[in-house]
């Protein structure tokens, strides 16, 4: 007999696309047959970033102090102090935020942010109201989708869309009919995003934030591909920080997702209230990734690190892969998001004969893992055909892999069309 499972016990276990995503990428590393992982989110191994890692675990090894803060002693359960110290120093002197140690919790990657973020803002209130995230742009990042403890936890926005030349084309914020009403808890955005690669401009995000501040609600920025860390940005974004916004970081992206070092810069209270429910989740943050880069931060080093290696390591790797898109799709339907940041295409297969998630299932039996695109719709409600025409790809893995990738797919799209 299978033991019962809370309500909230099988929520969190129910199949969802983040699982999906996690297990495919679980299985094409331990397997032996060789899988064009297009699928998951795994950074590159930019070669700057891997030599200076491999010089840092010397130093630490040697150094009986930071051995000791690395791994022998529990953290504050708002995380590593001398870390969110230099990262404090490093937001103030970079961007001029007028922020302290105060204002910076860590957490156990950013995944463990955005739990613990939504589900303090969203749900059931002691007004008796039910207020929910609202994703103002879709498609968004598949991980957040499921992780509301409560029933009808988003709702979500189409955005507009831009054609642009050479098989492009833009997702903008739609603001026609957009209302921050009592029923929205807090409003989250990543940027830039994944899945698309977009980067929502300078004044979609002043708009934006003006309009959260007028109805009292925060607004989280997801920035894990952004400035001033790791820099996976191919045009220019301001990163902006106020009372009013939830400003998230991560590790991850820099090349150390093990590590799972996720970074939440907000006010003292919401810095306050996710350490308070650190302490009861875990007791207290791990220190690896802290105690790893807090040199980098402490001597600036991180942002020539995003300027001149990460940065320009994902630009040549998208613009690549751009290519060979154009290349291999050429004579059927397709077009791509202007890639302005992080580490995805997103493919947009307008008129396509099967479905996204029929395409990835095909490409799947084929050896190549993407993602289909219907995953990263959460909250929103309306029927939209494009949910099922897109697929986002991964360009983050080595070039060979990432051309035996796109090769794969160009041939099952062209199967699909010619099944028609
Ligand atoms: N936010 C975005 C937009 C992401 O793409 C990811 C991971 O792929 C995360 C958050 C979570 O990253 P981590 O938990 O590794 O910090």
């Amino acid at each position: 007999m299978p033991f019962r499972y809370s309500r909230i016990g099988q929520r969190l276990t129910q199949s969802t696309g983040a699982l999906e995503l996690m297990d495919d990428l679980g299985s094409a590393m331990s397997g032996d047959r060789a899988v064009a992982m297009l699928g998951g989110g795994n950074p590159g191994k930019v070669p700057a970033v891997q030599r200076w890692l491999k010089l840092r675990l010397e130093q630490i090894a040697a150094s009986d102090a930071d051995l000791a803060r690395m791994i022998c002693n529990y953290a504050h359960p708002r995380g590593e102090v001398q870390f969110r110290r230099a990262l404090a120093k490093l937001l103030r002197s970079e961007l001029g935020w007028p922020v302290s140690a105060d204002n910076i919790a860590l957490t156990a990657g950013s995944q463990t942010a955005f739990f613990m973020l939504f589900n303090l803002f969203a749900g059931e209130h002691e007004d008796g109201r039910h207020r929910r995230m609202l994703l103002p742009v879709t498609p968004e990042y598949i991980g957040y989708a499921d992780v509301g403890l409560s029933d009808d936890f988003f709702t979500a926005r189409r955005p507009s869309i831009e054609l642009l030349p050479d098989d492009l084309f833009k997702y903008h914020l739609n603001f026609d009919g957009l209302e921050i009403g009592d029923d929205i808890a807090a409003v989250c955005v990543s940027r830039p995003t994944n899945p698309t690669g977009n980067v929502l401009t300078d004044g979609e995000m002043d708009a934006l934030d003006a309009r959260c501040r007028d109805a009292g609600v925060p607004l989280i920025v997801d920035n894990a591909y952004g400035a001033p860390f790791p820099n996976i940005l191919f045009v220019d974004a301001a990163p902006v920080w106020h009372d009013n916004i939830v400003f998230c970081m991560s590790l991850s992206k820099l090349g150390l997702p093990s590590v799972r070092t996720g970074i939440v810069v907000a006010n003292e209270d919401v810095v306050e209230a996710l350490s308070r429910m650190t302490a009861v989740m875990s007791l207290a943050v791990g220190s690896v990734g802290p105690v790893i880069a807090q040199p980098l931060i402490e001597s600036g080093e991180i942002l020539e690190l995003g300027r001149q290696h990460i940065g320009p390591f994902y630009a040549q790797k998208a613009a690549r892969a751009v290519e060979l898109l154009r290349r291999e799709l050429r004579g059927v339907p397709f077009r791509i998001h202007k890639p302005e940041g992080a580490i995805f295409l997103w493919l947009w297969l307008e008129g396509l004969p099967s479905t996204s998630a029929e395409l990835y299932a095909a490409l799947k039996r084929d050896d190549v893992l993407v993602l289909s695109g219907h995953h990263f719709f959460p909250g929103l409600a309306d029927s939209w055909s494009h949910r099922d025409e897109c697929l986002r790809i991964s360009y983050a893995q080595d070039d060979e892999t990432v051309e035996r990738g796109i090769r794969g797919l160009a041939r099952a799209i062209k199967r699909a069309h010619a099944r028609r």
